[in-house]
């Protein structure tokens, strides 16, 4: 998940204005109970990360293009999420379970991460690979008064434009089938974009460790085929869906995160892209798994007006 803090702030601020004495994260954010710790030398962290994720078999050619000391981690016991992602600051805050003995100080082994918790690492390291190229595209529009190519950034301006501007939620969670629209502000759609992209590539992490196990015990087991089940039915579910925390104080109000509807979830366009850009799958994966999503979408329509997106 992406934090705001600033948000957080002001609402600590009403809490206390109001005379409230024990802190309140309106039970989306960390417990103020324990100070951060924050990890000496994010340069070798991220090193010692990059190589154990390639000892796994995990993706690491996105993560190669950032600095090694852009990421800063942190533990803290977050009382709600596993972890959280602070863009502006390169923050990542982990929940101190994600820590080697629990004890604050350096990352747990990722051999010793459960497949959920990797699951969890890559959901945060996708936010901070967004959160690099945003920084870098401000940079050198700064610099040179010319834009650097950043693919990955095209596509998803491009996608939040057909995407995610205007957009159905779940108002209850549980009921997928009952849907609102929403017409969401720049920042709100952003987020709504990441998150769903970071719910992507969090379960892919998932989908490639428990596919991985099965064909270890198992010869037999076909993985493009194995891929391509697991995707049709968590498509099928609604489960690959993005939120947002909504700014409107009166949506505020009643919920932190608001979901997007089914009609919404991750597009076969945005798949095909972030199994090259970010897991680096060969061409024929690809085109198997966006099949099966596009077979699902003859009786689960998509919303959006993107190109090859809209309604047939
Ligand atoms: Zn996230």
């Amino acid at each position: 998940m992406m934090s705001r803090p600033r948000l957080r702030k002001r609402l600590l601020a009403l809490l206390l204005g109001l005379g409230i004495a024990h802190f309140v994260s309106g039970g989306n954010g960390p417990a103020f109970s324990s100070s951060p710790v924050r990890l000496q030398a994010s340069g070798r962290v991220w090193e010692s990360l990059l190589s154990q994720a390639d000892a796994l078999n995990l993706p690491t050619r996105f993560l190669r293009r950032l600095p090694p000391d852009f990421v800063r981690f942190e533990f803290e016991d977050l009382r709600s999420f596993a972890a959280e992602y602070h863009p502006g600051e390169h923050r990542m805050v982990l929940n101190r379970t994600l820590s080697f003995n629990a004890a604050g100080g350096a990352l747990k082994p990722l051999s010793r991460m459960t497949h959920r918790e990797l699951q969890t690492l890559y959901h945060e390291l996708f936010h901070a690979y967004m959160d690099y190229w945003g920084v870098n595209e401000v940079k050198d529009r700064g610099g040179t008064g010319e834009a650097a190519p950043t693919p990955v950034l095209d596509f998803a301006r491009e996608q939040q434009q057909c995407r995610y501007l205007e957009v159905l939620i779940t108002p209850v969670v549980q009921r997928k089938t009952a849907t609102e629209t929403r017409f969401l502000t720049e920042r709100e759609s952003w987020e709504a974009l990441n998150e769903t992209w970071a719910v992507f590539v969090g379960w892919a992490i998932w989908t490639h460790l428990e596919v991985q196990k099965k064909a270890r015990r198992n010869r037999n087991v076909d993985v493009t085929n194995e891929w391509a089940q697991r995707l049709k039915k968590a498509d099928r579910d609604g489960d690959l869906r993005g939120y947002y925390e909504p700014e409107d104080p009166g949506e505020r109000a009643v919920t932190h995160k608001r979901f997007l509807a089914p009609q919404f979830r991750i597009s076969p366009d945005e798949v095909a892209f972030l199994m090259d850009e970010i897991l680096g799958q060969q061409r024929e994966m690809i085109q198997k798994l966006v099949a099966v999503m596009e077979d699902n979408r003859r009786t689960q329509p998509l919303g959006g007006k993107c190109g090859s997106q809209k309604p047939k």
